[in-house]
């Protein structure tokens, strides 16, 4: 679906003709739920943050509906992913640009040498770069430098928010390494529905394999879940794990496989990968999200 450029202008026109009430502060949209949480931890009450996404939706084949559309041409500022990682909403950034919305890639935070290369997507770069929490250190003082250029009179609030987030991201990660060292190296395998892992297999030293590749847009074949089968096998792989934004399928498929060579394998529980929880639970935010990963994955792989 694509919006010409009169459509989106048109809506602009709407939008500044609404007579609706304005609190007065920033206006701020957001892509993915790790976003959203993100956003919210820094601005608190002092900022409006409009997420697009929700909680289970999947990134990689999200298209806008025309909420986002009002959404988008409402917000003073539109913080989204990059590396493609929104694949369909390229075009739309794009456009709002074309229209002075400024809308900022939190990946521009990176240093693009140090990330994982890709040949899927049009990046070149594997575009799940919050599973490294250092990663997400550096993105969340990005984002507080960009919400202090455009909202300078909050500067110490927003400081003051980003500093108590960055403090619980240390402590995550503390936490983390040390539920981890539970498990023994040779046991350090991860088997999930897509690739979304790769970061956190870096941070952690874990092998990961996803049976979907990078992106959900490519389904699993028969080979792929005939290599993985074998390789579950050879490796006295104990658990695989479906995730949350992603179809159980083809996860079921690889359990039915290496059960029909008399083998025996778990589905050790959900991942959240490209999706956070239901707001108002532990999953709905990103450390509780990255927390519950780990427990699953080690619980299930001990
Ligand atoms: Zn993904």
């Amino acid at each position: 679906m694509k919006y010409s450029f009169y459509i989106l202008l048109s809506l602009l026109l709407v939008s500044c003709g609404e007579t609706k009430e304005d609190n007065g502060k920033l206006k701020v949209v957001t892509t993915t739920t790790m976003i959203t949480d993100m956003v919210e931890n820094i601005g608190g009450d002092l900022i409006e943050v409009n997420g697009m996404m929700g909680s289970g939706v999947d990134p990689h084949l999200y298209k806008p509906s025309e909420g986002d559309m009002r959404k988008l041409t409402n917000a003073d500022v539109i913080f989204y992913n990059g590396l493609h990682l929104e694949g369909k909403l390229v075009d739309v950034f794009e456009k709002m640009n074309g229209i002075g919305k400024t809308t900022i890639a939190i990946s521009d935070a990176l240093d693009k040498s140090t990330l994982i290369g890709s040949d899927y997507f049009a990046s070149n770069y594997d575009p799940h770069i919050w599973f490294d929490i250092d990663y997400w250190t550096q993105m969340t003082e990005f984002v507080t430098v960009k919400l202090i250029e455009i909202n300078p009179e909050n500067k110490a609030a927003f400081e003051k928010n980003r500093d108590i987030y960055l403090k619980k991201l240390a402590d995550l990660k503390r936490e983390l390494a040390s539920k981890i060292e539970e498990l023994p190296q040779e046991k350090r395998i991860l088997v999930t529905a897509h690739d979304a892992f790769n970061y956190f297999g870096r941070s952690f030293d874990f092998e990961v394999v996803g049976l979907q590749g990078l992106s959900t847009a490519t389904e699993a074949g028969v080979k792929d879940v005939q290599r993985i089968t074998q390789f579950i096998i050879e490796n006295k792989i104990k658990a695989v794990f479906v995730e949350s934004s992603v179809p159980r399928r083809t996860v079921e498929a690889l359990e039915a496989a290496v059960k029909a060579q008399n083998h025996e394998v778990q589905i050790g529980g959900e991942l959240f990968s490209d999706a956070l929880g239901s707001g108002g639970t532990e999953e709905g935010t990103y450390i509780g999200m990255y927390r519950h990963n780990v427990n699953t994955i080690v619980n299930a792989l001990k």
